[in-house]
């Protein structure tokens, strides 16, 4: 099974990458950003108005939620229910993978 590819547009920043969507899941609250796949980017939604610097400006992008990397196990790109309970699915474009 193929999830499909979910992003708001190709990153503004380095050019080549997507901007999609990633999800936190701490206490059972979900965390929803925009990051890119590519150069690592972040921005609060996908009106991509706000841009999130990185805390940990090391090596890996972290939620602003927990502060934990968005690399780690409680993260993950995320799936269409998601995209619409967060209530940006009429933002996002889908490409099917
Ligand atoms: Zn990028
Ligand atoms: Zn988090």
């Amino acid at each position: 099974m193929t999830s499909p590819l979910i992003y708001v547009e190709s990153c503004p920043i380095c050019g080549d990458g997507l901007c999609r969507i990633r999800i936190c899941v701490t206490n059972q609250r979900l965390t929803g950003l925009v990051l890119c796949d590519e150069c690592e980017a972040m921005w609060t939604d996908p009106s991509m108005q706000e841009r999130i610097e990185s805390s940990s400006s090391e090596t890996e992008p972290s939620c602003p939620t927990c502060n934990q990397s968005l690399w780690g196990e409680q993260s993950h790109w995320a799936s269409i229910g998601e995209v619409c309970l967060l209530g940006w699915f009429d933002r996002v474009r889908i490409a099917k993978v």
